[in-house]
């Protein structure tokens, strides 16, 4: 068996657990240690405003608990009480200055079998480590006879991690079963909270490697401390008036009496522990001596502790209805340092100075204030509203008491109570008094008192977004929210009504994902579907203005409104045609397009009319050129470049060939790669043109795509994609993640628009897309390229895998007439582009305008002209 050791905190050394026996304060500096370790990890758990949990792996510490062994031995002195717990015998009240500190029972936490329990006390051990050890009122020093060791310390704290016990339901049951359980004096207190005990009576066996102690050891004498720094807190009976105002559990670490006594909160039902109301020195609640060994307690919100760190910061001493100071919520003295107390001490005798305070503000129940759980405002409890309208004020001459009774089941106030989640984000804000509001005001210099927000919830639409008050939403939101709202340009002005808050972008449906209906039907049909749309009771949408980011179920608009409704009805049928979309079986599909090629391409191929699935507008003239010109390098197995000048529709040109492949010869899916920013724009043209193909836009981030993915393009764990066109991003198809995706689909062609980005062979792109190998290959530019011979190689060899980039380098380098004839004769066959001559935009332009000039109204052919 490895020599069990205990780690002390400092001054520290590490000592085994027979040698810690030995010394003479051994049993009690463990015990110390022990409730040290937890007093600070409170303290350390109400101090930090941290996010996560981080766990040390208990493995490598090697430590054993050496109060299990302890329990351990306990039991085996009492057998009956064996599998239980239990709780320390002794009692010190707190009211002995002089004293030592008040005795907890000892954690059980078996070694193996409770790893987190024990992570945790490394993680407490480290916290308390990090700490000034300056604060002698929890009367701890642990006695060692060996300098403290800096570098063990540097080392515990390297392993240290901010904690938030409260976040995490599950740790937060470690942490209740892993805290020291108190003893109460005879005849007080039992159970209160029903969160804080709720795994008594769990603790495990002990293991085989406990060690025993002996309760015949004398118990050492503590050392001694600083007379009159100590601070005592009043024991009030359950059956007080002013403890019964109270949450009975702590604020903190939301334990109850159970673990040790409450102190309560003079202006406010809040309740805390000593352990947990922090250091004497850095504290931000407010404790003042009102008599000999008599101390009360005023917590940070009553004193408005917040407003001194944050101006902006409402002060939660108030009423949130009458704006009236609670009468308790006054500072009982002037906050000091640890070094004017101090002085004030050694003024008085050693002795912390009494300050005067009426007795009519101490532990008064009428003068505590309800304070909500969730938003930290306070109210008067007779200004609090019936908890709900159903509620009848059975005895209106103590609204006070009534109000109690409803809302201390969850002491949540009502708008906590009654908002829908959890704050997404922050919207806008206004003042409240619009009348009179100065608009040389800035955001920053408008008390929140006086403001309110406009909050959108936690994964819930723009539609259900809310006014709240601006101390609901100092209390309900984290700093960083705030913060970065103040620094958006919503917070420059503010939007008085929720309209000119909310794009109409952000109501508008663009796609829906997925809906559930209100009734059920046997079979199901496009058809069917498609009638079935007054049945969708809720459907998963997102909408225009927004990202996948904000995706969220939401009840689909009504048909009286009309523009958000005429929205969704596109976006459902899309969803629809989604769901019957049935690929081509590809040997059929081979046999119809060797049937294509085999026809006469002018005769029964060539589009003479737009096709039939182009219904969102009409090509031009030289757009059908365009297609068809297309339709026949396709029909030729050659890969083309259309190189038409910008704004000439080469979207639209390839939108038509690809709907007439549909349309004509049930040839699809099809890969379009481009770029990021126009990927949803690409889905958007598609739709409009040919309403009838289904597109899904597979891009941007991951929490994006994978919604894409699962939703758009293999919809309801179909096997099979569910669309005609995939529109991707370069980022996205240069993706390893995404690539097995993209090579398991059978392309019918590949289309890269700006396929200049394909001029290096290098790049991770041009490889991603060379590796695919579709049939048919287009590249869309509008900027031909002029820079490098060897950047329209590349080109070529994507396109055409007999071109070697390097050899064509090679043998265009020196170019004579000969040779460029040669050239033009190699890259000629790839190229369509068409300039923007005054021809050109007169075509697109000539049913709206007449021409001064008759020069240019005749035929609208733009300039073809080889590359
Ligand atoms: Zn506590
Ligand atoms: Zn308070
Ligand atoms: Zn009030
Ligand atoms: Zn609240």
């Amino acid at each position: 068996m490895p020599p069990l050791r205990l780690k002390l905190i400092a001054p520290t050394r590490q000592v085994s657990f027979n040698d810690l026996l030995e010394y003479e304060n051994g049993q009690e500096s463990l015990q110390e240690y022990n409730e040290n370790v937890q007093d600070r990890s409170d303290y350390a758990e109400e101090e930090s405003d941290v996010e996560e949990i981080q766990r040390p792996r208990p493995s490598k510490s090697g430590y054993v608990d050496t109060a299990q062994a302890l329990e351990y031995l306990e039991a085996q002195d009492n057998p009956s009480r064996s599998r239980k717990p239990k709780a320390t015998k002794r009692y010190d009240s707190e009211s002995d200055e002089d004293g030592p500190a008040p005795r907890r029972s000892r954690r059980v936490v078996p070694p193996a079998s409770e790893p987190r329990r024990a992570s945790r006390r490394l993680q407490s051990m480290s916290q308390a480590d990090s700490e000034d050890n300056d604060d002698d009122d929890d009367g701890f020093i642990l006695q060692s006879d060996v300098l403290p060791t800096r570098k063990r310390k540097r080392s515990l704290r390297s392993a240290s991690r901010p904690i938030n016990y409260a976040d995490d339901g599950e740790d937060e049951l470690q942490y209740d079963n892993s805290r020291p359980r108190t003893s109460r004096p005879m005849g007080q207190g039992v159970r209160q909270s029903g969160r804080s005990t709720r795994h008594q009576g769990d603790m495990q066996d002990p293991g085989v490697n406990d060690i025993y102690r002996s309760e015949s050891e004398p118990r050492p004498v503590a050392p001694p401390k600083p007379v009159g720094a100590r601070e005592s807190f009043r024991d009030l009976p359950r059956s007080d008036p002013f403890r019964a105002r109270h949450i009975q559990h702590c604020d903190s670490c939301q334990n109850g009496t159970n673990f040790a006594p409450l102190i309560y909160c003079q202006g406010c039902v809040y309740a805390y522990h000593k352990s947990c109301i922090g250091h004497r020195g850095s504290r931000e609640h407010l404790v003042t001596k009102i008599g000999k060994n008599d101390f009360v307690l005023q917590c940070r919100r009553c004193v408005a502790y917040p407003m001194k760190k944050d101006h902006t910061a409402p002060d939660h001493g108030r009423c949130s209805d009458c704006k009236e100071h609670g009468s308790s919520c006054v500072p009982f003295r002037e906050r000091k340092t640890p070094q004017q107390e101090q002085k004030d001490r050694e003024e008085n005798n050693g002795e912390d100075p009494i300050c005067p305070v009426p007795q009519n503000l101490i532990n008064n129940p009428d003068n505590v204030m309800f304070r909500c759980t969730a938003c930290s405002r306070g109210f008067h409890f007779e200004h609090m509203p019936p908890k709900s309208d159903s509620l009848m004020d059975l005895d209106s001459d103590d609204v006070a008491a009534q109000r109690l009774q409803e809302y201390s089941q969850d002491w949540r106030c009502k708008e906590c109570l009654d908002c829908p989640g959890k704050v997404g984000s922050l919207v806008a804000w206004k003042p409240i008094d619009e009348d009179n509001y100065d608009p040389s005001l800035g955001y920053d210099r408008i008390p929140e008192d006086e403001k309110a927000y406009l909050v959108r919830w936690d994964s819930k639409s723009y539609f259900q977004a809310a006014w709240m008050p601006g101390p609901w939403v100092w209390g309900a939101t984290a700093g960083a929210m705030r913060k970065a709202f103040a620094k958006r340009d919503e917070a420059r002005q503010p939007k008085m009504r929720t309209e000119d808050a909310i794009p109409e972008d952000f109501l508008r449906i663009d796609i829906v994902l997925d809906v559930k209906y209100t009734s059920i039907v046997d079979i199901s049909t496009e058809e069917i579907d498609k009638a079935r749309i007054r049945e969708v009771d809720i459907a998963l949408v997102k909408y225009k203005g927004l990202g996948y980011e904000d995706v969220v179920w939401e009840k689909p608009p009504t048909p009286d409104d009309v523009d958000r409704w005429t929205d969704f009805v596109v976006a459902y049928n899309d969803w629809v045609l989604g769901r019957y979309v049935k690929q081509p079986k590809p040997p059929q599909l081979k046999t119809r397009l060797e049937k294509a090629r085999s026809l006469d391409f002018a005769q029964k191929l060539e589009k003479k009319k737009q096709p039939n699935n182009i219904t969102g507008g009409e090509l031009m003239n030289y757009q059908m050129e365009g297609l068809n010109w297309l339709y026949y390098k396709w029909y030729t197995h050659k890969n083309a470049i259309l190189a038409d000048e910008m704004g000439l529709g080469k979207t639209i040109q390839i939108i038509a060939f690809l709907a007439t492949l549909v349309q004509d010869w049930n040839c699809f899916p099809f890969l379009v790669v481009v770029p990021n920013s126009t990927c949803a724009n690409w889905r958007r043209e598609v739709k409009q043109w040919a309403p009838s193909l289904r597109v899904v836009a597979y891009f941007g981030s991951k929490e994006a795509r994978d919604l894409t993915y699962r939703y758009e393009l293999f919809a309801r764990d179909s096997r099979e994609l569910r669309c005609h066109i995939v529109v991707t991003s370069y980022d996205c198809a240069a993706d390893d993640s995404a690539r097995k995706f993209f090579k398991s689909i059978p392309w019918q062609a590949l289309i890269v628009d700006e396929g200049q980005r394909l001029k290096s062979d290098k790049s991770q792109l041009y490889s991603a897309l060379a590796s695919l190998k579709a049939p048919f290959k287009v590249l869309l530019t509008g900027t031909p390229l002029q820079n490098s011979a060897r950047e329209l190689f590349n080109l070529l060899q994507f396109l055409d895998d007999t071109f070697d980039a390097s050899q064509l380098e090679e043998k265009f380098q020196n170019l004579d007439t000969a040779k460029i004839q040669e050239l033009h004769g190699i890259i000629r066959p790839f190229f369509l582009r068409r300039t923007n001559t005054f021809e050109a935009i007169a075509s697109s332009l000539a049913f709206n305008l007449i021409w001064p000039h008759d020069s240019s109204c005749h035929k609208p052919s733009p300039h073809t002209e080889p590359c």
